[in-house]
């Protein structure tokens, strides 16, 4: 399995940073290598998306010890550069706008570059809902979604068939014009995207038909996508250039899952343990037995000691979920035993629990009702 990056290294703070530190570090870096301000050059961009991994596991604490621990967070299916958390949109929503946008939500690209540079395709991100059962086995699913991809009638130019791509008169090929605004502090000229060419520095004479001078167009596809075992709400898989097409040459951009696990009626979930709660009844407490509890996905045997009082927890080792970084680690299945009081005994079975309080000293008595019933039934039958 390869290992991750050094995450420290990639943010320049030392390995006992505390949350507050990494944060900023992140925050700094953020801004220096963000393609706005390096201009969507491809290699920034590749360590733009490398700082905001890091951020996302150090700044995790869970992800954080486990990067610790073993060095790592992930394997080659399950990408944690995936996983993003949720406080870097909140909190540095202003440095991920327009990298983070788009209809579908996604993120990794879509903002513009140098006019007819490379410019990456946008990642696009689904939601995907499992079972606890499809969590605990590992599923495929299959996924459609539309992506924009290069318009195959005029090879993505825009331009229709005779025609050709000219330079943008408005910007004089710059793809940015100077607009002057007033603000509070009066007048500010401002670089912005040329509104006639959309930035791209060129305008095509007469577009094409199939994409309307765009040179792109939304195509339909279907993924199969493999999502491990063990994987937890929230987390994110993603299949590297599932998304958007680059223009010019820039990289796709990738497809994102973001799991979403259902309630399950019997289980509750912590991390890779399983826990459920499992009535035995007074004689199966005091003498104790062994019996056969639903797992998540087969049956368990579980042992119940002589003696075991109500609320004991009773722990099946390695019935529990998978690590979805590791398959060989699994949790465990937690059972919660609660001793039920019997309510419907028969003669024999009354008889028998009578000599039982007896036998330990005990003195039951019947209730009220019935010791009068009886003594009527004693009086009528001349006892
Ligand atoms: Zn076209
Ligand atoms: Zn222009």
């Amino acid at each position: 399995m390869p290992s991750s990056p050094d995450y420290y290294e990639l943010l320049g703070v030392s390995r006992e940073a505390d949350a507050s530190e990494i944060k900023k570090a992140f925050r700094t870096l953020a801004r220096q290598y963000h393609p706005d301000v390096t201009g969507g050059d491809a290699e920034a961009t590749e360590r733009f998306k490398a700082i905001g991994e890091a951020y996302a596991v150090l700044s995790d604490p869970a992800k954080r010890a486990e990067y610790d621990r073993y060095g790592r967070v992930a394997d080659g299916d399950y990408m944690s550069n995936a996983v993003f958390d949720d406080d870097m949109f909140g909190d540095l929503g202003a440095i991920f706008q327009g990298l983070f946008g788009g209809a579908m939500g996604g993120f990794g690209g879509g903002q513009r570059s140098r006019p007819g540079g490379p410019q990456p395709g946008q990642s696009l991100m689904m939601e995907v809902s499992l079972t606890l059962e499809d969590v605990a086995r590992g599923v495929e699913r299959e996924v459609s979604y539309p992506r924009q991809t290069s318009c195959s009638s005029c090879f993505g130019t825009g331009a229709a068939e005779g025609s050709r791509r000219e330079r943008c008169s408005s910007c004089n090929g710059q793809g940015q014009v100077h607009q002057t605004r007033r603000t509070l502090f009066g007048y500010t000229s401002m670089l912005t995207v040329c509104p006639t060419c959309q930035g791209e520095g060129e305008v095509v004479g007469t577009p094409c038909s199939s994409c309307r001078g765009k040179g792109r167009v939304q195509e339909s596809v279907t993924e199969t996508v493999k999502i491990p075992a063990g994987v937890d709400d929230g987390m994110r898989v993603r299949v590297r250039g599932g998304g958007d097409k680059g223009v010019h040459g820039g990289p796709d951009g990738d497809l994102v899952l973001q799991v979403s696990v259902q309630r399950h009626e019997r289980f509750r979930r912590d991390g890779r343990d399983l826990l459920c709660e499992q009535t035995i009844s007074f004689a199966q407490a005091a003498l104790g037995d062994t019996m056969t509890v639903p797992g998540i996905l087969e049956d368990q045997t579980l042992t119940v000691a002589a003696g075991t009082q109500t609320g004991k927890v009773l722990r099946i080792a390695g019935a529990g979920l998978p690590d979805p970084r590791d398959g060989s680690l699994r949790g465990d299945q937690f059972v919660q035993v609660r001793v039920v009081t019997p309510t419907k005994l028969s003669g024999e079975e009354k008889e028998l629990l009578f000599r039982f309080a007896r036998l330990r000293g005990e003195h039951p008595t019947e209730p009220e009702e019935k010791g009068f019933f009886n003594r009527i039934v004693d009086k009528l039958t001349g006892r």
